[in-house]
């Protein structure tokens, strides 16, 4: 989908998230921002959207070695490495706005 130019970096990633799952990546590229930005962003963004009755659902990382999921994590952000095998082969998490 394509951004909206008169829409805040913001609104711009609850259209994509309302639209489809995406990841930090998918997310940097659509808007022309980077992963960072991208991650900053989404707490501001599951706050705005608490009102509307919606989240964003997470789907976590997981370790591409051994498979084991960041299911506890309370950040955003992809974690640097993996607490079981410590490999930093760590598949994004994937974001989608759903309602409550
Ligand atoms: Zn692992």
């Amino acid at each position: 989908m394509k951004p909206d130019k008169q829409l805040t970096t913001r609104e711009q990633i609850i259209r994509c998230l309302e639209a489809e799952p995406m990841t930090a990546r998918d997310l940097s590229k659509a808007l022309r921002i980077s992963e960072k930005d991208v991650y900053s962003h989404l707490p501001s963004v599951e706050k705005s959207i608490r009102h509307l009755g919606k989240h964003i659902k997470t789907i976590p990382c997981h370790c591409l070695s051994c498979g084991f999921e960041f299911k506890d994590r309370k950040s955003f952000k992809k974690p640097g490495k993996c607490p079981e095998c410590k490999q930093s082969r760590i598949e994004a998490a994937v974001f989608e706005i759903v309602g409550d």
